[in-house]
């Protein structure tokens, strides 16, 4: 009897590009004796298969169940056609045309086949640098354009040899169509650079001379996946503060580079959670806590209690790390504040004055993209802080699918921008604070890049209401119409989105700042939000903030502001500080209610920190003070909660007045510190009770940079929960700023949906 014999098509969509798809449906079908072909178009992997049923079944479900280890499958589509009667199964050329859905995967860490290759002495890829496979390797920062295939990477200029064509042709080989594939014949190589930009040696001897220059001592650029950093040895002090004023800068935390688990155990406390982020293929920086003898120099991290580790993610950073068996500072490749450099001229221009040498190759990076940073959250569940590298690309789904194309340009610090089609959405990279022209230039950049991988020709551009922010101004410029998104209502849309919830909740948004709907810097937001609409119902009270920006690096001047507030004088007394309290006292300046500046008041109020070199420098030292006091242990101080306006209002001069008491009368820093957590989560925690039962809702989602703040999360968390509401909070998306743009998104979509969603009509 013979089976039947059926025909199908089947469209996979998803991060299907460069993940090796084709080369898995290839080796599936000639395992199973099915005939047809497959191809990369720019929707995604397009199959054609024809067999008996079974067989044919068999393929589809392989395909929804078991995928290449880097492809994300969104949907399969199947449709059955009629059998042509073709013999053999192969993989033929891209085609041109048709929608996009989704871009290229991420760059991926070195698989454990290929690191085996660059250790081994007899094979051809010993000690090569740049030896990848369909498994891992560079993706999203070399590609050029989609489909994903090496004419749209920078591997355009290398031609294979004759023994990487017959792997990249070969069905059965690792490297079976892997784009980037190379070796020490035909690929990329290794420079070493002085200073200046003239070569000093290649290939081995270029990796043996930069690997002298750091034992040495010495300070060298080192080109990498997504740009280059700035290395040098972390055990040694000298170096390390070298780096520092090479750098101009002054105290934020340099990330290291360990070359195994093993070494990472030795500088922090690792759990299990830690551990396995550490390892992952994406590879980002984890923040975990420092041992107390932790073999780095202390300018590392100073006065921090954590350490940023990271492990080797190109097979460049294992030879390094194997021959130097030291830690390695790690910091991008810039000045203080500038975006990274990835172009190997913009690098000499910037980075030669800084190093000793450069070690570069020839493997041109088309979009720059930082090192991720990540922690580990309450939960054992993984934070991320910065979501870039081994991330971006990813696409994402939305609760709410949008009935046009989306643009999302973020806020203005630690900019990403988004984009999103139907129910998907796409973050870019992270790109920086905006107010740099350097940083604005690879926005707009950023912009096109993610619109063009994407195949997204937005109608809809989702921005903040600061009219200020580089990113508003160039939204409203577009001709496109434009979807404005209060900073805060975009922070707890963010944290929505993340947890697919598209009913009511009370959010608790607290950040450094954030433009309102009444012109004044909100920070410390009680809103009650969906994913369209929003309305404030609680906030911090409001107070000066004297010298407007300024008081972001000078913590003194927001500490001048509360304590006059709180009825209370400052030790701050020279002739400047007495006018900025005076100019405090008569409310000139803008006022604000946020968060993240109270913090920063405190830490200055109690002697901690009154001048910052970053953002959030005073609030992260109160933080890291009170953490050495068990929550326990920790004072009870008053707060207020009052209403006005019809808003509850958190008002903290009681809170400030007993601090700065029980400080005169001899509390150590880190007491007032673990006090002022307790009383400020505790406020925040009751008034969204209060608030989740006047307005019958019965979630929370806490979001904004504060909460960063790990033992800030834990009371507003702890205390909320126990009262029967439920609590989202941050894990997939950052709490900072990283997250408004997929905020913003949400709420765009959310606004034009492509079904109305809810009860009520949509604008
Ligand atoms: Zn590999
Ligand atoms: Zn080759
Ligand atoms: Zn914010």
């Amino acid at each position: 009897m013979s089976t039947t014999v059926t025909r199908r098509r089947i469209v996979v969509h998803g991060t299907v590009q460069g993940v090796g798809f084709r080369p898995f449906v290839y080796r599936q079908a000639v395992q199973l004796g099915l005939n047809g072909f497959v191809l990369n178009d720019s929707a995604g992997v397009v199959i054609e298969v024809e067999g008996p049923q079974p067989a044919v079944d068999d393929l589809c479900r392989r395909i929804v169940d078991d995928p290449p280890s880097l492809a994300i499958v969104s949907s399969v589509e199947v449709t059955p056609i009629a059998p042509v009667g073709v013999t053999g199964f192969e993989i033929v050329a891209t085609v041109e045309g048709g929608a996009r859905t989704v871009p290229v995967s991420v760059d991926t860490a070195p698989c454990d086949a290929c690191l085996a290759e660059v250790d081994a002495p007899a094979d051809r890829r010993y000690r090569y640098p740049f030896t990848n496979c369909t498994d891992c390797g560079p993706r999203y920062t070399i590609v050029l354009s989609v489909p994903y295939d090496r004419p749209a990477t920078t591997m355009a200029g290398f031609q294979m040899c004759t023994a990487c064509r017959a792997e990249y042709d070969d069905p059965a080989d690792r490297r079976f169509h892997a784009q980037p594939n190379a070796c020490p014949e035909c690929g990329p190589r290794l420079r070493w650079w002085r200073p200046d930009g003239s070569g000093d040696g290649d290939g081995d001897d270029a990796l043996r001379k930069a690997i002298a220059a750091l034992g040495r001592g010495g300070i060298i650029a080192i080109k990498g996946i997504g740009g280059y950093h700035l290395a040098t040895d972390a055990t040694d002090e000298a170096a390390v503060a070298e780096l520092r004023r090479r750098k101009s800068r002054d105290d934020k935390p340099f990330a290291v580079m360990v070359a195994d688990l093993a070494a990472a155990e030795e500088l922090c406390e690792l759990g299990s959670v830690a551990a396995h982020a550490l390892q992952s293929p994406r590879r980002p920086i984890v923040l975990a806590p420092r041992r107390a003898a932790a073999p780095v120099a202390d300018g590392v991290a100073p006065g921090l209690p954590e350490l940023g580790l990271i492990l080797p993610y190109s097979p460049l950073h294992h030879l390094l790390m194997a021959a130097l068996d030291r830690p390695l500072v790690m910091t991008s490749g810039n000045l203080t504040d500038e975006p990274i450099a990835y172009a190997d001229d913009d690098a000499v221009a910037r980075l030669g004055p800084m190093v000793d040498g450069l070690l570069v190759h020839d493997r041109p990076i088309n979009i720059r993209c930082d090192d991720s940073v990540a922690r580990v959250g309450r939960h054992g569940t993984i934070q991320m802080l910065r979501r870039s590298r081994g991330y971006a690309p990813e696409p994402r789904v939305l609760p709410v699918a949008g009935g046009r194309p989306i643009l999302a340009v973020g806020a203005e610090l630690k900019s990403t921008v988004a984009v999103s089609r139907d129910d998907i959405v796409v973050t870019s990279h992270h790109i920086g604070d905006l107010e740099h022209l350097a940083t604005y230039r690879s926005f707009l950049q950023a912009v096109d890049h993610m619109c063009h991988l994407c195949g997204v020709r937005p109608e809809i551009v989702a921005h903040d209401l600061h009219p200020e922010y580089l990113s508003t101004k160039f939204a409203v410029d577009l001709d496109l119409e434009p979807c404005p998104v209060q900073h805060h209502h975009a922070h707890i849309a963010s944290c929505l989105a993340e947890h697919g919830r598209t009913d009511p909740v009370i959010g608790i948004a607290f950040d450094g700042l954030g433009y309102g709907t009444d012109g004044t810097l909100w920070g410390g937001e009680f809103l009650i939000a969906d994913l369209r609409t929003f309305e404030r119902i609680g906030h911090l009270a409001p107070v000066t903030m004297p010298g407007g920006a300024a008081a972001v690096r000078e913590p003194w001047r927001m500490a001048t502001a509360w304590a006059g507030a709180a009825g209370l004088g400052t030790s701050f007394d020279d002739e400047r500080r007495d006018a900025v309290a005076a100019l405090a006292a008569r409310g000139v300046g803008p006022v604000t209610t946020s968060m993240g500046r109270l913090f920063d008041a405190l830490a200055a109020l109690i002697g901690l920190r009154s001048v910052a070199t970053y953002e959030g420098q005073a609030a992260i030292a109160l933080e890291a003070a009170a953490r050495r006091v068990a929550r326990t242990s920790a004072p009870t101080y008053p707060t207020g909660i009052d209403e006005a306006g019809g808003q509850l209002v958190l008002d903290p001069r009681p809170l400030i007045r007993a601090a700065m008491a029980d400080h005169a009368a001899g509390a150590s820093v880190e007491v007032v510190a673990a006090g002022f957590h307790e009383a400020i989560g505790r406020a925040a925690a009751d008034m969204a009770i209060g608030l989740a039962r006047q307005h019958g809702v019965r979630t929370a989602a806490l979001s904004g940079g504060v909460f960063q703040n790990a033992r800030l999360s834990e009371i507003v968390e702890e205390r909320i929960s126990a009262a029967g509401v439920e609590v989202l909070v941050h894990q997939q998306v950052p709490p900072n700023d990283g997250g408004i743009s997929i905020g913003q998104a949400a709420v765009a979509a959310a606004r034009s949906p492509l079904r109305p969603v809810g009860g009520k009509p949509t604008h």
